[in-house]
């Protein structure tokens, strides 16, 4: 692909501010709120690759309100509060084919309880957060997405540039061309969230993670479904793990009750699965055939999809958070807390943190250095007392398979709660990429087809993301090296972005059908719905997740 030569172009404009956040999620906005709690007068803005905050964010969710408690005390006065579901039952079971085993809730750390907290959207949350912060004073943008990283002559980041917008496929310059811009902060947060593209350039050009576990994360799929209002329990939130993944696959499902008769119910398959014939996404839509599932949905109707990667590697994977003129905050960095399936408190934690931070090296005319006491402040903050005593509940489950490493991570989140662990601190080993098995090593899943009732295609599916992309555009899935799918991954591991990819962007098509012959790689870019999966799951790394045109990707309508 020919790309305009960036000297033959108009010079970019720019703008200054005391900081810049990428990402409007509860993360970006946390920081941005709280900084403007303390310093009314700094300027802030946040730029969004989403057409509006929340039309990207994907979650459960169950939202333990800490952060909220501490960000905006008095948000459960606010008549427009955007959850008002609490937690009324917790059930955990265990899956077989037809049949389930609940556990006992006695059984379950203390950490582990649900009461307290509150079910709903987070994209909800997010807009409102959104509101929250435009009347403090702080500038959102929108529809931009942030797509280099600027530095200084010394190296440090001074700010982010928005993509360029109207070039085409071809990399040729339309009429509708628009310069991105420069938007230049004395600090710049990276609130990306999980795999987040800028976040990933700045953690390897600071060795960010140096010393540390690799990240590791999990695919998480997402429907909204408008039930019968009889099947309906506000609050109850239920979570499973076993059927359908075998011993060797981590993952399970979660199905929250809220709202008007609304369910929210999804499966995350941890991407360090091995069978390169896995489909998460079939995976999912088989498993709303359970008879526990199928009875609460039958009759009722499905009217939202959408996934999302979840970062999982927890407290020994947290790279370095500061860097010279930046930070990383929320899923950028990695707070997810994994048996308790929940990141948006600590992301809302971190980005308050992190302001706390930020306001005292602002006040002292500072600029462009590391905010080294944001760093040094994470691991003793609420965020690494929530993270330390999880640690080791996705190594042994990785370890040991479900039946053996989900006791274990229980015994040992039990032991931590009382401050002890007999595992220490474990590692998680390989990254995410490295786990496929050889084709020739496995044996290959096969999936029934969807009934078109409970269980669904990919393209009808993508339709209710509302996800669209201009398409005239340089595709923004880039791949390094454009042989590796046919002349490697093909082979290896029949090329799984095929059935990773929750959305059909990838497909290998043959020019002689019949016999096989002549495989071509195939990517439909416009139906991505940011997930990242591909740039974490691909085997050989060959895959790079790139900014497409502000606004572009899902419009998920409250997810
Ligand atoms: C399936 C699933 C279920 C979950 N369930 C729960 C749950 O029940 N409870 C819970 O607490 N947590 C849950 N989580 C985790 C939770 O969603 C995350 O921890 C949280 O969203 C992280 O917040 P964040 O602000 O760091 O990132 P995000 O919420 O991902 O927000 C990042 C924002 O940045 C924007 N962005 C990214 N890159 C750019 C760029 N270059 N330019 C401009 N904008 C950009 C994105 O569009 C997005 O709006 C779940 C996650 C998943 C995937
Ligand atoms: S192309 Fe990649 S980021 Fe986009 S939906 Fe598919 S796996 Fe996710």
């Amino acid at each position: 692909m020919m790309m305009p030569d960036a000297n033959a172009l108009p010079v970019r404009e720019g703008m200054d501010y005391d900081v810049v956040i990428v990402g409007a999620g509860p993360a970006g906005l946390a920081a941005a709120i709280r900084l403007k709690q303390i310093s009314p007068d700094a300027s802030v803005l946040v730029v969004e690759k989403g057409s509006e905050a929340g039309a990207h964010i994907l979650s459960g969710a169950v939202i333990d309100p800490i952060g909220l408690d501490r960000l905006l005390p008095d948000w459960r006065d606010d008549p427009e509060r955007p959850l008002t579901t609490q937690v009324s039952a917790d059930k955990f079971y265990m899956l077989g084919q037809s049949g389930s085993l609940p556990l006992p809730a006695m059984l379950m750390p203390p950490l582990m309880n649900n009461h307290g907290n509150f079910v709903g959207s987070l994209g909800n949350v997010v807009r409102w957060l959104a509101a929250k912060a435009e009347a403090l004073g702080v500038e959102i943008y929108p529809g931009f997405a942030a797509a280099e990283l600027l530095y200084n002559d010394q190296g440090a980041v001074i700010g982010v540039a928005t993509g360029d917008m109207g070039v085409g496929k071809t990399g040729e310059v339309k009429n509708s061309f628009t310069r991105g811009m420069e938007l230049r902060g004395r600090y710049t947060l990276l609130a990306e969230g999980a795999r987040g593209s800028l976040s990933k350039q700045a953690i390897a050009k600071f060795a960010l993670d140096a010393g540390r576990e690799p990240q590791k994360y999990g695919i998480g799929l997402k429907e909204v479904w408008e039930i019968d209002p009889a099947k309906h329990k506000p609050g109850l939130v239920q979570h499973t793990f076993g059927w359908p993944l075998d011993n060797r696959t981590g993952g399970g499902s979660f199905l929250y009750h809220y709202g008007e008769s609304l369910v929210s119910i999804g499966f995350v398959v941890h991407l360090n699965y091995e069978n390169p014939t896995l489909s998460p996404f079939d995976e999912f839509q088989r498993f709303k055939h359970h008879p526990m599932i199928a009875e609460l949905l039958d009759g009722g109707r499905r009217i939202a999809y959408g996934a999302r990667a979840i970062t999982e590697g927890g407290w020994q994977s947290v790279p370095k958070l500061a860097f010279p003129g930046g930070a990383l905050v929320g899923c950028a960095a990695g707070f997810v807390n994994v048996p308790r399936i929940k990141g948006s408190h600590n992301a809302i934690l971190s980005g308050m943190l992190c302001a706390e931070h930020l306001a005292p090296a602002l006040a002292a005319e500072r600029s462009h250095d590391e905010l080294c006491a944001y760093e040094e402040a994470w691991r003793v903050s609420d965020i690494g007392k929530d993270l330390r005593k999880v640690r080791n509940a996705k190594p042994l489950w990785s370890k040991f398979g479900t039946l053996l490493g989900i006791p274990l991570g229980g015994l040992d989140m039990w032991t931590n709660t009382l401050g002890f662990s007999f595992f220490g601190t474990m590692g998680h080993g390989k990254p995410d990429h490295a786990s496929l098995k050889k084709l020739s090593d496995v044996t290959p899943i096969t999936y029934p087809r969807p009934d078109g009732k409970l269980s669904f295609d990919k393209p009808s599916s993508v339709f209710l993301s509302n996800t669209s992309h201009e398409e005239d555009q340089p595709v923004h899935l880039v791949l390094k090296n454009p042989e590796i799918p046919v002349a490697k991954n093909l082979p290896d591991f029949g090329e799984p972005a095929r059935l990773y990819c929750p959305a059909g962007v990838y497909e290998v098509v043959y020019g002689d059908e019949a016999n096989r012959k002549d495989p071509r790689f195939v990517i439909n870019a416009q139906n991505c719905v940011h997930c990242k999966t591909c740039d974490i799951k691909d085997p050989a790394q060959n895959i790079n997740w790139t900014t497409p045109e502000g606004a572009g990707g899902p419009n998920y309508p409250g997810m």
